[in-house]
């Protein structure tokens, strides 16, 4: 990237984008809205599933996710029993046994629940939801929690892919980072998926973490490229303390700046090019052959709370504190607490805390959004036409786009805004151009490079 970019976007903060309005402005919502909104559904609305899986067994200093430690394994079991609950009480809800095109585990770790656990729980959403024959499941790994009987069970269940969290393979980062993976480790884990038939495998890289550099995490992703995954996801570590206290542990090294976490994704980039695979929106990258490699060339790729997907869903329904549901009425989160999101399980309510409804202008905007993160371009008369919105509407604010011409990040051929390819990194800046509730330089949003 070139230098005078790096210098001015260095210190800037960015939403991610991965929804519209972006979860800090979501505000209380009641149950009795989220009840109303299941109920309106289209019986035939095809779904997405997300269960959030909140428990692991070691806390890694540079974790962003909802999470808690249960060193002991002890508090699985009772959760399990409130998320099978909270499923009934949720599909109770629902016009009728809706069909489902994905399911994904996330956390934390899933297999925290273990093999048992894990079956109670897909058993549990089969019995209640119409699986598609070809819906994907999916899952998040921790290769260090992997062995032979959970993957045979997850081959049972039909689990198809699986998203294995491994950020880097350098010992040095490891140790600065608190959590310590050797490399055989995460390749007896590819072996042992392969081997039971789970072969589209993403591998989740991490950059811009203390004690990394260009050279480091380059050889991180040349070894694991040479494993074969069908995806990455390349992360910038968000370091954001003031949020996730337990992050001021990896303060002990110096964090790279700006400059070196661009030429760190850069190097990546670079490297994952030369293997083979191809970029995907802001920080993915596929084999040829993967779906979302398919996906992207097709104008069909998706962006949701987990990221980018190919899942063609029309609603998705999210189970598990913190869980957020996206239904065509808005967004509806599970309690991020786990006390009170036990308390309301308990209680036969549904769990929903907070959300936002969404407005005809909101609905086109995330639209503009999801395209531009998507496919790097976006047809604003399209979308006009689309949501039957005026024209107007849709512009991005016009001085900070002005800007983004000016600088070459964005441009505009008569109606289609468009990224070049080598401002790929900042398209969550030309995104936030979109964005009408955007707070300038909000410290709760990750760095923009
Ligand atoms: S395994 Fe993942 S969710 Fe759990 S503490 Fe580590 S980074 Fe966080």
């Amino acid at each position: 990237m070139r230098p005078d970019l790096v210098h001015l976007f260095e210190n800037a903060r960015v939403p991610r984008y991965t929804s519209y309005p972006t979860a800090n402005h979501f505000g209380p919502l009641e149950a009795a809205t989220f009840v109303a909104w299941l109920r309106e559904l289209a019986p035939d609305s095809r779904l997405s599933l997300y269960v959030h899986i909140p428990w692991c067994r070691h806390l890694c200093w540079y974790c962003g996710c909802h999470t808690w430690i249960d060193a002991a394994g002890r508090r699985a079991g009772p959760f399990v029993e409130r998320l099978l609950r909270e499923i009934d009480r949720v599909a109770a809800e629902l016009p009728a046994r809706m069909p489902v095109v994905h399911l994904h585990l996330g956390g934390g770790t899933p297999s925290s629940v273990g093999p048992a656990g894990l079956c109670r729980i897909v058993e549990h959403l089969r019995d209640h939801f119409a699986f598609a024959p070809d819906a994907e499941l999916a899952i998040e790994l921790d290769p260090r929690e992997v062995d032979e009987a959970l993957v045979e069970t997850l081959a049972e269940l039909g689990f198809t892919r699986a998203s294995l969290g491994v950020q880097t393979l350098d010992p040095a980062v490891q140790e600065a980072i608190g959590r310590i993976q050797p490399a055989a480790l995460v390749e007896r884990t590819l072996h042992l998926l392969r081997a039971a038939g789970i072969g589209r495998i993403s591998v989740d890289l991490m950059y811009g973490l203390p004690r990394q550099t260009v050279a480091s995490i380059r050889e991180s992703a040349r070894r694991l490229a040479d494993l074969g995954p069908t995806r990455f996801a390349v992360f910038g570590y968000a370091h954001l303390p003031q949020l996730k206290k337990h992050q001021r542990l990896v303060e002990r090294h110096p964090l790279p700046g700006a400059a070196e976490r661009v030429a760190q994704f850069e190097a990546v980039a670079e490297g994952l090019g030369r293997a083979g695979y191809v970029a995907i929106g802001l920080d993915h990258f596929a084999r040829p052959d993967d779906d979302m490699a398919e996906a992207a060339r097709t104008g069909r790729l998706r962006r949701n709370f987990q990221g980018y997907t190919v899942d063609p869903a029309d609603a998705l329904l999210g189970f598990g504190p913190s869980a957020i549901s996206d239904l065509p009425q808005g967004y509806a989160q599970m309690a991020p607490d786990l006390n009170l999101w036990r308390r309301r399980v308990d209680a036969g309510e549904p769990a929903t805390v907070r959300g936002r409804a969404l407005t005809a202008p909101d609905r086109a905007i995330r639209a503009v959004i999801e395209r531009i993160m998507c496919d790097l371009a976006v047809d604003l008369g399209r979308i006009a036409a689309d949501t039957g919105l005026p024209r107007a509407l849709l512009e991005p604010d016009p001085a900070r786009f002005a800007e983004l011409e000016r600088l070459g990040i964005a441009r505009r051929e008569g109606e289609v805004i468009r990224v070049p390819e080598e401002m790929r990194p900042l398209l969550r800046v030309v995104a936030a151009c979109f964005d009408r509730y955007l707070a300038p330089a909000t410290a709760r949003h990750a760095a923009a490079l």
